[in-house]
């Protein structure tokens, strides 16, 4: 470890566990570059679950889920706010803290989901289904989310869809959430066909071979699976809750059917689990690099702007599922 700085150095014991002693030194000037950026411009760096761990335990000061990241963004106080994630949920800082500058490491960091919907379609579907509300899963754009009534995660959509009192609902843009949602509710789940790149990939085989390979495993899928995936899981959550299961349960033994760096991630906190990795990468939330998140607070890059009529509707409806 020779030649490297004091601060990032003392980092090391956090992710040792997760990133080999050969890799770390390529980490530590950016890391000690961003720690000592976001003291110069009072700026605060929000990751989300699915960051590398070098990210996720070395330079963030908020991590989590959308929904965590969300809460979290509204009581940010600093000036700037650098999103490690992906497009929309630097939008959704925007949205909820206008007055900061929020930035997002690379613009081209989007999502299948999000791209699967625009805002003409909503409307096509409320001139089809009359009347029914349109529950929108925070993985979308802004403009998407200001054509609809109200957001939701995989974290409290099936609260959010039930606090609506209706039949039925248009829940959109992910179908294999609406299934899965649909499982556990009398509401009736009108679902779209978009799907998460990275979820739709497993498949209840992939299961089964794991639970013969590694005997005795417990198996945590995300919602965004596809519903004969999660039917083969022990447990189906948002990456919190799976999160939250690990800490409660302590499985002598689990897999996290989700994006791989989750489980780099929650093993950090929890050194007696064998984590099983089936790796499937999101290579939208892997554009963000220590690298860009540098430049990001070196050169302001890229500000994440909302049209403000756009701004004012989406933010209702992100509100509206905050108070759910
Ligand atoms: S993991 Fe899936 S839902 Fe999340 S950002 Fe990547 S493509 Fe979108």
């Amino acid at each position: 470890m020779s030649g490297i700085s004091l601060s990032a150095a003392s980092l090391y014991n956090r992710v040792q566990r997760v990133i080999p002693a050969i890799e770390w030194p390529a980490f530590c000037q950016d890391i000690d570059a961003i720690l000592r950026l976001k003291r110069e411009r009072n700026a605060v760096i929000l990751a989300h679950n699915y960051q590398t761990p070098e990210i996720f335990h070395c330079v963030a000061d908020i991590v989590g889920d959308s929904l965590a990241l969300a809460r979290k963004a509204m009581e940010v106080e600093a000036d700037v706010i650098v999103l490690a994630g992906v497009h929309f949920m630097a939008e959704t800082a925007k949205l909820l803290n206008p007055s900061k500058t929020v930035l997002i490491p690379d613009m081209g960091a989007g999502c299948s989901l999000a791209d699967s919907i625009t805002p003409e379609d909503i409307r096509l579907l409320r001139q089809r289904y009359p009347g029914v509300p349109v529950v929108t899963y925070v993985n979308t754009s802004a403009a998407v989310k200001a054509e609809s009534d109200i957001c939701c995660t995989s974290g409290n959509a099936k609260a959010v869809v039930e606090s609506l009192g209706v039949p039925r609902v248009l829940m959109l843009p992910d179908e294999y959430l609406a299934q899965n949602i649909a499982t556990q509710t009398d509401v009736e789940i009108i679902a779209w066909k978009g799907h998460c790149e990275v979820h739709e990939r497993f498949t209840p085989e992939d299961i089964r071979e794991m639970r013969a390979a590694h005997p005795g495993v417990t198996v945590l899928a995300h919602p965004e699976c596809p519903p004969d995936v999660v039917a083969e899981a022990d447990f189906a959550g948002s990456t919190a809750a799976m999160s939250d299961y690990v800490g409660a349960n302590k499985p002598s033994r689990v897999v996290l059917v989700t994006e791989c760096s989750m489980s780099d991630n929650v093993a950090v906190e929890h050194p007696d689990v064998e984590f099983v990795r089936p790796c499937n990468l999101c290579p939208h939330m892997k554009r963000i690099t220590l690298g860009n998140i540098r430049e990001a607070l070196e050169l302001d890059k890229h500000a994440v702007t909302i049209n403000p009529a756009i701004a004012a509707r989406a933010r209702l409806a992100v509100e509206r599922m905050l108070s759910v």
